[in-house]
């Protein structure tokens, strides 16, 4: 059953300014980045007018509120992503939020994992397991990593309509896997892959985990216990927060033996003239001086998830808005869906093409109609080669619980607008 909510309605329109501001415009690209709410752009104004100092330089007051305001936050994150009930953490009383770490974004943070953790287990001959699926963030940092060591990339491949099987996972995870990453979302077939099997048949085997969350942060509670992550990334501005600002999560003790990927400022305990001591995590992997307000407004937007709206209301709504999304694109003949048919598959992404017309078509006379949607291959490659796409592009729909049904009454008249341009 689907959830019977009126989705005219849109009670979280006016929280946004752009979206408030721009009633002409339907937005259906919050995959590649989102809106934000007013609470977050004034969260970064209320920075830069109330506290601003560079963090961890300073001894005065204003400096060390600074830093105390982005240290909570890091608990926050700890807490947002259930890193806090990690069992090393409530059996040792220690700080899970020393587990989060601040990076520019989702990519910066799985290049870490890639150039700093990888080169520490894996060997010539040793594999890394990824899914065909991934976006290139989480997919060249591999390639790179396999390269320089000697390790090959086992691809882990779906059905059409992006399942994973559990025959798939038995066949390419195995005695030689070292790692395995996968995209807890994907950003072209919008299916939620299996994390926690895949985690549980990489731990069998004594392989690590690295899950790339930023498709999934918007749509779904993260757990990274539940999910069997040993690494977990995501990008602030896919989930209303600003640009720039990424995290990386990882199990402690794995975290403590990586060298830094970045040396310079703010990342070392003591300095001479031959050599440096790095500082503890977090701060090692945190050289330079980062972006404070954008993390001081990553809290406004967990908070805005969390307590204003929650994940509750955002599932429903999302699912109403994904079902009638899909029942409306499958009235139309000249509209292939790809990946899966059943709207349930779909965590805020559908894919589609619009036969014998290419995608940048699509969506340039989508734009002139008021609708943003993506198109091209969606740093996923790969994956559009694998399913033998046409053009190896395609058009991306995507919404939030900030959408309402006439985004999509819109999106549904401009296509049939570009089916009449080419054969009206
Ligand atoms: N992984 C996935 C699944 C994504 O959708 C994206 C963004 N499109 C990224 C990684 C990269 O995120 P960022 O550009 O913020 O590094």
């Amino acid at each position: 059953a689907w959830p019977k909510i009126d989705i005219a309605k849109n009670p979280y329109k006016a929280d946004f300014p752009l979206l408030a501001a721009r009633p002409d415009l339907s937005f259906l690209d919050s995959a590649a980045t989102s809106q934000r709410p007013a609470s977050v752009l004034d969260a970064q104004r209320h920075f830069y007018e109330s506290m601003n100092a560079n963090p961890l330089r300073g001894l005065y007051s204003l400096s060390v509120e600074a830093t105390e305001a982005i240290e909570k936050v890091r608990t926050q994150v700890a807490r947002f992503i259930g890193a806090d009930t990690a069992a090393e953490h409530s059996a040792s009383g220690s700080d899970a939020s020393r587990d989060i770490i601040f990076l520019r974004n989702t990519s910066e943070a799985l290049n870490l994992v890639a150039k700093s953790f990888a080169p520490l287990v894996l060997s010539e001959g040793d594999e890394i397991a990824l899914t065909i699926m991934e976006h290139h963030s989480n997919l060249i940092p591999w390639q790179e990593v396999a390269r320089k060591t000697g390790a090959h990339l086992v691809y882990l491949r779906p059905s059409a309509t992006g399942e994973l099987s559990a025959q798939e996972i038995a066949e390419k995870i195995g005695k030689r896997t070292k790692i395995v990453a996968v995209g807890h979302v994907s950003n072209v077939m919008g299916v939620e892959n299996p994390v926690a099997a895949l985690a549980c048949a990489a731990h069998k085997h004594g392989a690590y985990v690295v899950v790339d969350a930023a498709q999934s942060v918007l749509h779904m509670p993260i757990d990274v216990q539940a999910l069997g992550a040993d690494f977990l990334a995501f990008s602030a501005h896919k989930a209303l927060g600003p640009m720039g600002v990424g995290v990386l999560w990882g199990r402690h003790e794995l975290l403590e033996r990586m060298p830094p990927m970045l040396t310079g400022g703010e990342m070392i305990d003591s300095v001479t003239e031959e050599a440096a001591v790095w500082a503890p995590v977090p701060e090692k992997f945190e050289a330079g001086t980062q972006d404070a307000a954008g993390i001081y407004a990553l809290g406004a937007a967990l908070r805005y998830i969390t307590d204003e709206v929650g994940y509750e209301s955002i599932q429903t709504r999302e699912r109403a808005l994904v079902h009638y999304l899909m029942s409306r694109m499958v009235e139309l003949p000249f509209v292939d869906i790809i990946g899966s048919i059943y709207w349930d598959r779909h965590h805020g992404v559908v894919s589609f093409n619009v036969q014998g017309i290419h995608p940048h078509d699509v969506a340039s006379i989508l734009d002139a109609e008021g609708v943003c949607i993506r198109a091209g291959h969606h740093c996923a490659q790969p994956l559009l080669a694998w399913l033998q796409v046409e053009h190896r592009a395609c058009c991306r729909a995507s919404l939030a619980f900030y959408n309402d049904a006439r985004d999509i009454d819109a999106f549904i008249a401009g296509l049939k607008k570009v089916w009449e341009v080419f054969h009206g």
